[in-house]
């Protein structure tokens, strides 16, 4: 499906959301993501990147929220961060099970590190936008204050909002490092059955699968989603 860039916004100082409008309204539901080809002289690492769809059903736009590391940036972010408005690229339909469950009175545990909150952001914009009433505890790791997207959004909504930081400023009050197994398996509702949502950097999210069922949280109750080509946040 062809798009045309339609605007940009800052989340933070490193991670942007573009704005696009397709050629044609997009299906999808909160929590999939979809291919984006910036064609331009790509080097080795090629001219396409699966992105969380960010946005919720409910926008009229659709975007994606991604990290601009400035130190050594791959040519499709030099690209993708060169775009101007109007700006033509390519977008893959929607796929992905990283979604709600049908039933919404299952008690949901989303655990976000880094980037890996896109999809935490969609699912939620979307509860508030559907009015949906779902038992959700949000945890958000990053590295710093600075990194934290989406923060204002997760304020608002009518979830548990639980923050934690690898890097905290002087006086932070959330909790510090990084999320562990055991930490997750510890969060209000993961005793009681509750849905645990996965998504962060593919080996971080690799070792919460191995070790979870160490701590009684079996694998038939994780959904996950890996983000390749992030090692830590
Ligand atoms: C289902 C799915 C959903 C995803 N959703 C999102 C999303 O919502 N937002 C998002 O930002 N990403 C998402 N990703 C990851 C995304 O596809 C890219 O892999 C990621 O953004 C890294 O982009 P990049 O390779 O252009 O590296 P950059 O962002 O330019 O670089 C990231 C860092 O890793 C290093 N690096 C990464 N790969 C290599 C390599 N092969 N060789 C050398 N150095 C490397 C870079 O030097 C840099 O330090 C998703 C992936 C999947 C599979």
């Amino acid at each position: 499906v062809r798009a045309v860039l339609h605007h940009t916004h800052a989340e933070t100082p490193h991670i942007t959301t573009f704005w696009f409008k397709p050629d044609r309204p997009l299906r999808y539901q909160a929590g999939q993501f979809t291919e984006l080809r910036l064609p331009h002289a790509a080097d080795d690492r090629g001219d396409k990147r699966w992105f969380t769809i960010s946005s919720s059903p409910t926008d009229d736009l659709l975007g994606i929220t991604t990290r601009h590391d400035p130190a050594r940036p791959s040519s499709y972010k030099q690209t993708l961060f060169g775009l101007q408005p109007g700006s033509e690229v390519t977008l893959a339909e929607p796929m992905g099970d990283f979604v709600l469950p049908k039933d919404n009175k299952r008690p949901i545990v989303f655990v976000a590190v880094g980037i890996g909150v896109t999809p935490m952001h969609s699912m939620v914009k979307w509860v508030i936008d559907a009015g949906q009433h779902r038992t959700i505890h949000l945890l958000y790791a990053a590295r710093h204050l600075e990194d934290m997207a989406f923060r204002k959004l997760f304020e608002r909504a009518p979830i548990a909002f639980d923050t934690m930081l690898k890097q905290p400023p002087a006086g932070w009050t959330g909790k510090r490092g990084l999320p562990s197994a055991q930490l997750i398996a510890e969060l209000p509702g993961v005793k009681d059955n509750a849905l645990v949502y996965l998504a962060g950097p593919e080996p971080m999210i690799e070792k919460f699968v191995a070790e979870l069922p160490n701590y009684g949280v079996e694998n038939s109750r994780l959904v996950t989603d890996y983000f390749p080509g992030y090692i830590t946040v």
